[in-house]
């Protein structure tokens, strides 16, 4: 049992995360957090850091440091881009989303059907790996 220093309840220990870093040293830390709390308070970062607000904010003050990371992504876009790929093509896959989102209010991205960056297979930034999903079925894809 082990007691958490946010909410003060009495838990198992399987109830705390493992400190990610601890695991190669063998001494299998936890977090002094239960779980609940320590998923709690990143889900309070994340809306904090991830608001569009914020991350224009971020980006007005570290200038060259979102122009460095816009550039990474570019160029793994662009490593990932097959000669054969049609730019028009792609590019309408990005404009129809955009018209959805707007006529039907409900978020829309472009979805690569195989990931760009997927931990066994690599997919292609290619008109025939896009697709369009509502933001929800994206966001429900990537967790599995
Ligand atoms: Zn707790």
């Amino acid at each position: 049992m082990r007691k958490c220093t946010k909410c003060s309840v009495w838990k198992k220990e399987s109830l705390f995360s493992i400190v990610k870093h601890s695991v190669r040293n063998c001494k299998r830390k936890r977090h002094v957090y239960c779980l609940e709390c320590k998923r709690a308070g990143a889900r309070e970062w994340a809306s904090k850091n991830y608001s569009p607000k914020a991350m224009r904010d971020w980006r007005e003050k570290n200038r060259d440091k979102a122009l460095l990371n816009w550039r990474i992504t570019r160029a793994s876009r662009r490593k990932r881009e097959v000669s054969w790929a049609d730019r028009k093509k792609i590019r309408s896959f990005y404009i129809e989303a955009a018209r959805l989102t707007k006529e039907t209010g409900i978020p829309h991205e472009v979805d690569h059907i195989i990931p760009l960056k997927g931990r066994t297979v690599s997919g292609l930034h290619h008109e025939g790996n896009l697709q369009i999903l509502t933001q929800e079925q994206n966001r429900k894809k990537a967790n599995k």
